[in-house]
């Protein structure tokens, strides 16, 4: 099955901190990908701009070498790259001072589409929607693209929304969640809503527990500083973990609409309880040697930030009312796997007797690597001697299913960047929502922080502390296995 590329408008894009390290790993590439992939219509005008001198032929260079190191997709041929190219230009841009922002208005073209990517840090976004604005180069029909992390807590994720609504509409702001762009993660809606075989199961009666796992092998490495002062809980759990959480307990919306599915998500949150001291475990990697030590990364012998997680956490509602949602990241971890398990309750009554032992169904959604769905059904053990049962997998991997234009399946950077070009929020994260997930996990923090908790030491290559181990053996379940 070939992927239907849909056309868009013809737009400029502004890419702030177009020199830095997100513009050329995921943008840049990614707007290339979607240029082979013949998404980008005439007269497109893509616009790095940063403090760096620099000229348009230098920043082309620039993007090609990116290009080159972080990818093209399959369908980008020979040639392609310098079609790509003649898009690309390159201003210089004080975000703080006047300088550049005159000949950058003169740069935009009238009567097109504009966006603005944020690929700077949260500092600089104040600065830059006012001048946005001051200068005449945004209008009420411009959007903003921000990134991660929206805030440090509920306090600045405030001031942050605040600052933004001074300027900009919130139907002009994209608050990217790069999760939420991963064709997984549409496609549990999919499944979700667009099917009848799971809807009416999806609840506490026939759910015993849901497991999200999202699992890196690579330690903090380069951004040692920035993670030290953020953690596990706020880089991931605050936005990622959570926005998952939201999609798999979501009611169904009335429409697959921007504002339908968000106001879902919301009333997750704020229905989550809050979390006891003793159902989240912090852990922190440790290389005994060998290999170096979050410390060491961190550079700080005495840091107490956590580079794992696991808690388990309730929605309070009558969907959900007892059943865990148990929740599981780190880095440094045995393996990349990242995925949402949903364990299914026991079938009532087993008329296979005590022997044929305990069977679930389990519906996996994988994120990475592969991803795909994976359903466990219960059928008999082939062959004669009695009825003895086995569980395998209805699998359904992507890259299978989609044949073999499936590599050009967008990936979320390219997906939500043309999403923002269409003018369409669904997979945005609504300044309401944001701030919520910051009410749940701010007392998570300043508990520990209050009662002066270190979190466990875990090896580097392992599956987390044993306590995170035991957070699940403690209700007769078990965590499944971390493997790609
Ligand atoms: P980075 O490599 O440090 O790049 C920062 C960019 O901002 C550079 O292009 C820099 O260029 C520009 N800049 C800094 N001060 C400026 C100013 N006063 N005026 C204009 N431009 C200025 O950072 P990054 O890793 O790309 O991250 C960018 C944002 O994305 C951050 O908020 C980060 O948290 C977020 N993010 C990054 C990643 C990632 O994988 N890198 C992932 C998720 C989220 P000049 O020095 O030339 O001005």
């Amino acid at each position: 099955m070939v992927s239907r590329v849909i056309p868009v408008d013809p737009f400029d894009l502004v890419i702030f901190g177009g020199t830095g390290d997100l513009a050329r790993r995921k943008i840049l590439p990614g707007l290339f990908r979607r240029f082979c992939a013949g998404q980008m219509p005439e007269g497109a005008q893509i616009i790095g701009a940063a403090r760096t001198e620099m000229d348009d032929a230098g920043f082309r260079d620039m993007v090609a070498e990116a290009i080159r190191e972080f990818g093209g997709g399959r369908s980008c041929e020979d040639g392609t790259l310098d079609e790509f190219l003649k898009l690309i230009g390159y201003q210089v841009v004080d975000a703080k001072g006047e300088d550049g922002w005159k000949e950058l208005k003169a740069r935009l073209n009238d009567g097109l589409i504009r966006a603005f990517y944020f690929s700077v840090g949260p500092s600089l976004f104040g600065d830059l929607a006012e001048r946005l604005r001051h200068f005449g180069l945004a209008d009420d029909d411009s959007r903003v693209v921000v990134e991660k992390p929206f805030g440090h807590d509920l306090k600045t994720a405030r001031a942050l929304n605040a600052t933004l609504a001074q300027h900009f509409d919130e139907t002009q702001i994209y608050r990217i969640d790069h999760y939420l762009g991963k064709e997984t993660v549409q496609n549990l809606m999919a499944v979700r809503f667009g099917n009848v075989l799971f809807e009416p199961l999806w609840n506490a009666q026939y759910v015993d527990h849901i497991q999200i796992t999202v699992a890196e092998t690579v330690g903090v490495g380069g951004r040692g500083g920035y993670y030290d002062k953020s953690g596990a809980m706020r880089d991931m759990v605050q936005n990622h973990l959570m926005q998952l959480l939201c999609l798999i307990a979501m009611e169904p919306p009335a429409r697959f609409e921007p504002d339908a599915v968000r106001d879902e998500k919301l009333k997750v949150i704020r229905a989550l309880d809050p979390v006891l001291p003793h159902h989240i475990v912090r852990g922190q990697y440790d290389g005994h040697g060998v290999e170096p030590s979050y410390r060491e990364d961190a550079g700080d012998p005495r840091s107490t930030t956590e580079s794992f997680i696991a808690l388990k956490c309730h929605v309070s509602n009558w969907r959900w009312a007892g059943t865990p949602f148990y929740l599981r990241t780190g880095k440094k971890l045995r393996a990349r796997a990242s995925e949402i398990a949903v364990v299914f309750k026991d079938a009532p009554h087993s008329i296979f007797g005590a022997d044929a032992g305990r069977h679930r169904n389990i519906l996996t959604i994988r994120l990475q690597p592969n991803e795909g769905m994976e359903l466990g059904v219960t059928i008999k053990e082939p062959g004669p001697g009695g009825m003895r049962l086995v569980d395998v997998p209805l699998d359904m991997s992507f890259a299978d299913a989609l044949g073999p234009d499936s590599e050009e399946v967008p990936d979320a950077y390219e997906r939500l960047i043309m999403d923002v070009i269409r003018g369409n929020q669904t997979l945005f994260m609504r300044g309401d929502e944001v701030e919520a997930a910051w009410a749940w996990t701010d007392p998570i923090i300043e508990g520990w922080q209050n009662r002066g908790e270190a979190p466990k030491p875990y090896d580097v290559g392992s599956s987390g502390p044993d306590d995170s181990l035991m957070l699940m053996h403690r209700d007769g379940r078990k965590w499944r296995d971390i493997r790609t």
